[in-house]
């Protein structure tokens, strides 16, 4: 179940980047300054003129029925949630075959790119703080027992920047995409180290549990500032990784080291509920560690 947004509601503007299955355009949704639905001949005629709500207009690339239902599954689901550190869902919007998520813009856009680029400004209490807004969306859709499945910090999108003195970042986490259920093995091999390797073959159930491992990788991410070893990897060579139950480069610290390997672990059932996370991460958080990657980067003078 999801909210229907009429075509001639949305207004396409710039494309933005292309995902799993989809491309991504700037958008307005224009609204109705209330009362009936009715037909509005000026509304229609002046529709570019009007002001809108910036949104990001998903488009699904023409497809089978199994991924339009994938698709649409995840529009469901976060048209049910609601949370501050959840991308806001507006609806679908169905133009002849074409499926159209409507969402949220969010201004800064994903944290890998902004970690790039900010790498410099970012102090270990900012990822701690991004990290714990991460952690307090997962728990929410853990308490209502709901998964996401396609954490990862391209998935989290950057609401404030939070580089400036006595201001904190504020991210959200994107709506998951096609559901996993409906991606071939090659795309879910492709999600090799974010996906959770019970997750690579098909059939198993996909759960609360494997966001716990995304959610160790993306921390992975966070620490190595928007980066991880694997990137350049083949799929042959993701796929041998997960059989030989390789291990990912862990940061220096060595709290923040021993939690990471706790969600990366290839037991589901021991990987650390979203709760025990929240509460681990307050802890670690007290104590500050340094959280530089594990390969010493060039320090800039203060
Ligand atoms: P996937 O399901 O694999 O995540 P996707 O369809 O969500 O695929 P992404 O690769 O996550 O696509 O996003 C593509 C690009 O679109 C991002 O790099 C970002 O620049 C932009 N983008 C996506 N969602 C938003 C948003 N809510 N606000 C601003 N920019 C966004
Ligand atoms: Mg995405």
């Amino acid at each position: 179940r999801f909210h229907h947004i009429k075509d001639k509601d949305i207004v396409k503007k710039q494309h933005l980047g292309s995902g799993t299955k989809t491309n991504i355009y700037l958008g307005l949704l224009l609204v109705r300054g209330g009362g009936e639905d009715d037909e509005d001949e000026e509304f229609n005629n002046n529709s570019t003129d009007r002001k809108g709500i910036p949104v990001v207009l998903k488009i699904l690339d023409q497809n089978d029925k199994d991924i339009d239902m994938g698709f649409l599954e995840t529009a469901s689901l976060m048209n049910q949630v609601s949370h501050s550190h959840l991308v806001f869902v507006h609806g679908v919007s169905v133009k002849g075959s074409e499926n159209i998520m409507v969402e949220e813009f969010v201004e800064f856009g994903p944290l890998d790119d902004f970690l790039r680029k900010e790498k410099a400004s970012v102090t270990p209490q900012w990822k701690f703080i991004v990290a714990k807004q991460l952690a307090s969306a997962l728990n929410y859709l853990e308490t209502k027992r709901l998964f996401h499945g396609n954490v990862c910090a391209k998935n989290i999108l950057v609401a404030r920047r939070g580089l400036e003195p006595g201001t904190t970042p504020f991210v959200k986490l994107s709506d998951p995409g096609i559901a996993l259920s409906a991606l071939s093995r090659e795309e879910r091999l492709k999600r090799i180290p974010w996906i959770a390797p019970e997750c690579v073959d098909s059939g198993a159930p996909i759960g609360n549990v494997a966001d716990q491992w995304s959610f160790g990788v993306t921390l992975l991410e966070i620490c190595n500032n928007g980066d991880l070893p694997m990137s350049g990897s083949t799929l042959f060579e993701k796929e041998r990784f997960y059989q030989q139950r390789g291990r990912l480069a862990e940061p220096s610290s060595q709290e923040l080291a021993s939690f990471i390997s706790m969600c990366l672990t290839y037991d589901p059932v021991e990987r650390p509920s979203f709760h025990t996370v929240l509460r681990d991460l307050t802890e670690i958080m007290i104590k500050n560690p340094d959280i530089s990657p594990s390969e010493t980067l060039p320090k800039t003078d203060p």
